[in-house]
C-alpha cells in the first residue's frame, strides 16, 4: 500500500476572514464546522472538494489573537494546489483583482508554479498541471469548474538534514525518490494523482520555526484502513524506532501521530468514513457538528466560538458530470 497526503492542518488568524478567503476566494468547499476536540473552544475548519475527499483538505485552527508564525526548520515551508496548466492566467489575475498576495510565475521541477499567501501569510502555491482538464472538481460563482482546483499537489518540508525524514517517507509511506532541484528533492507517491507530492528541501542550520498565524500544525498521510495504519505504525516503530501515539477517533477518520525525524508533526488518517458521515451531502458545513463526548456541553461552546456570520458561503451546486 503507497500512501499519500490525506489533509494538511494549520493554524490562522480570524475565524471569518479564513472562511471567506478559502471559500469565496479560492472557491474550495466548507465541508465540515466543528471545534478542536482537544480545545473545544477554537473551531476546527475543513475545506476541500465537493465532498472534502483525502488529497483535498485543508483544514484551520482559527485564532482571533494568535500572533504570526515565523518560518523555520522543522515545518511545513509550502503546501500546493494543482490546477491546469491553462488555468494559471485566470488565477493570476483573479489574484490581482482581490488583492491576493501572490509572486511571479516560477518554474520548478519542469512546472509553472505561482506562489501566493493567504491572509495570515502562509505559503501557498498552484501548480499548473497538463492532462487534468477534464478532472472533476467543485465549481463555484465566479469559479467555473475548468479553473478550480484539483487537490493538493503536496507540501515542501524546511529541514535542517532530510535523510531521516525520506527514509520515513519511501519506507513506512511507499513514495518514491524522482528528482533533486537545488537544495530540494522531491518524492512522489506512486499510482496517487493527487496529494502525492513531498519536497524535502535541506536547509542545513537555520533558524527554528516559531508556529503561530500562517503556520502549518501537521501534515496527514493516508492509510486505506485500521489494518493499513497499524502496519505503518509497527513499520515505523521496528524500521525506524518510532512510536506513534494510539489511535484517536476524529469522527470523520481515526488517526495515530508522530514526530518525524526533521521535526513535523505527522499524521496517518483512515480514508473512511469522511465528512458525509453526519450530514447530507448538499449541506456539509453549514451545521456546527460536535463530537459525542462535546455534545452536552453545547451551549458553552457555542458560546465561546467567534462569530461567524455573514460571511458569504458559495453555494453548493453538484458537479455538471
Ligand atoms: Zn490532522
Amino acid at each position: 500500500m503507497v500512501s499519500a497526503i490525506h489533509h494538511v492542518t494549520a493554524i490562522s488568524g480570524p475565524a471569518k476572514r479564513n472562511l471567506d478567503f478559502y471559500t469565496r476566494v479560492l472557491g474550495q468547499r466548507f465541508v465540515k464546522k466543528t471545534v478542536n476536540f482537544d480545545d473545544p473552544g477554537t473551531y476546527h475548519f475543513y475545506y476541500g472538494d465537493a465532498l472534502g475527499h483525502p488529497g483535498t483538505i485543508l483544514t484551520f485552527f482559527p485564532w482571533d489573537h494568535v500572533a504570526p508564525g515565523r518560518l523555520g526548520i522543522g515545518e511545513t515551508q509550502e503546501t500546493s494546489y494543482r490546477v491546469p496548466k491553462a488555468s494559471l492566467g485566470f488565477w493570476t489575475h483573479r489574484f490581482i483583482e482581490m488583492g491576493v498576495v501572490h509572486g511571479n510565475l516560477e518554474q520548478r521541477f519542469g512546472e509553472s508554479v505561482l506562489p501566493f499567501r493567504d491572509p495570515d501569510g502562509m505559503r501557498l502555491a498552484l501548480v499548473g498541471i497538463d492532462g487534468i482538464e477534464s478532472e472533476p472538481a467543485y465549481a463555484v460563482a465566479g469559479i467555473p469548474e475548468e479553473h478550480a482546483l484539483r487537490g493538493f499537489q503536496g507540501v515542501t518540508l524546511l529541514l535542517d538534514k532530510i535523510e531521516a525524514t525520506a527514509a520515513v517517507l519511501t519506507d513506512v509511506f511507499g513514495f518514491e525518490k524522482v528528482a533533486k532541484e537545488g537544495t530540494i528533492t522531491r518524492y512522489k507517491a506512486p499510482g496517487h494523482a493527487i496529494g502525492s507530492i513531498v519536497d524535502l528541501r535541506e536547509a542545513g542550520e537555520f533558524l527554528p520555526a516559531r508556529p503561530g498565524a500562517g503556520s502549518v500544525h501537521h501534515v496527514a498521510f493516508r492509510a486505506a484502513s485500521d489494518a493499513d495504519q497499524q502496519a505503518m505504525a509497527e513499520k515505523l516503530q521496528k524500521n525506524h524506532g518510532m512510536r506513534t501515539t494510539e489511535q484517536k477517533d476524529r469522527d470523520y477518520f481515526r488517526s495515530v501521530y508522530f514526530r518525524s525525524p526533521g521535526g513535523v508533526l505527522f499524521e496517518i488518517a483512515t480514508d473512511d468514513p469522511g465528512f458525509a458521515v453526519n450530514e447530507p451531502v448538499e449541506s456539509l458545513g453549514m451545521a456546527l457538528k460536535l463530537p459525542k463526548g462535546l455534545e452536552s456541553h453545547r451551549a458553552e461552546i457555542e458560546a465561546v466560538l467567534p462569530d461567524i456570520s455573514g460571511v458569504d458561503i458559495p453555494a453548493y451546486h453538484p458537479a455538471t458530470h
